[in-house]
């Protein structure tokens, strides 16, 4: 099954395509940058509005996901803001961050990722959502992963996903945990208009 990434998100690919490896999914990813207005209000319809438009330009079944982190401390926010609460780069964004929980002992957060498989042609689609809970570290720390993950300590873990090996974060993230499930109704039973 070829499956186009609705994303120009590079770390995303490389996690995916990590992944789907020896699955039955083939993914294709696109270098043409492709736009699309993400106005839902939640993460599973920025995923299937992503997934959507990426199925009907290509005419491929389409993976979207939406993702971002949401910290108790600041009620849930940036949540579906993570990727723009701050203009700038990851750094610029992490930094507003800290500065945030500054002073706050309350470090939970999550991180959430919604995914949406979507086939044009079919009119099929299958949405799945996962969490990865966890706490804010005093400062960032390690170069691994993208975004956030130089302060985010998974539970159950003392290092950041920044500090930890690329495969770590593949076992727990948000991210794989969605996937799984959304490969399991993939494989367990027929996409069913
Ligand atoms: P999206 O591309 O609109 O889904 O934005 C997702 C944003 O959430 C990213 O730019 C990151 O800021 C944050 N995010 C989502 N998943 C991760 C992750 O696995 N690690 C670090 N940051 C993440």
């Amino acid at each position: 099954m070829r499956v186009i990434l609705a994303s120009g998100n590079e770390n995303k690919h490389g996690e995916f395509k990590e992944l789907l490896q020896g699955s039955k999914i083939e993914l294709v990813y696109s270098h043409e940058k492709f736009e699309v207005e993400e106005n839902g209000n939640s993460f599973l319809s920025n995923a299937l509005i992503k997934a959507k438009a990426w199925s009907q330009k290509t005419g491929l079944p389409a993976l979207a996901d939406d993702s971002g982190i949401i910290v108790r401390a600041l009620d849930w926010m940036p949540g579906l803001r993570s990727a723009r609460i701050v203009e700038g780069t990851d750094n610029d964004r992490n930094e507003w961050l800290l500065a945030q929980l500054k002073d706050k002992e309350d470090r939970y957060a999550e991180y959430v990722a919604a995914l949406a498989l979507y086939d044009y042609k079919s009119g099929c689609a299958i949405e799945t959502e996962a969490r990865c809970g966890g706490e804010i570290a005093g400062g960032a720390r390690g170069n691994s992963g993208f975004g956030y993950d130089p302060l985010f300590i998974p539970s159950g873990y003392r290092k950041t996903f920044g500090e930890l090996p690329a495969t770590a974060k593949l076992k727990i993230s948000h991210r794989s945990i969605a996937l799984y499930k959304l490969l399991y109704v993939v494989f367990h039973s027929y996409m069913i208009k």
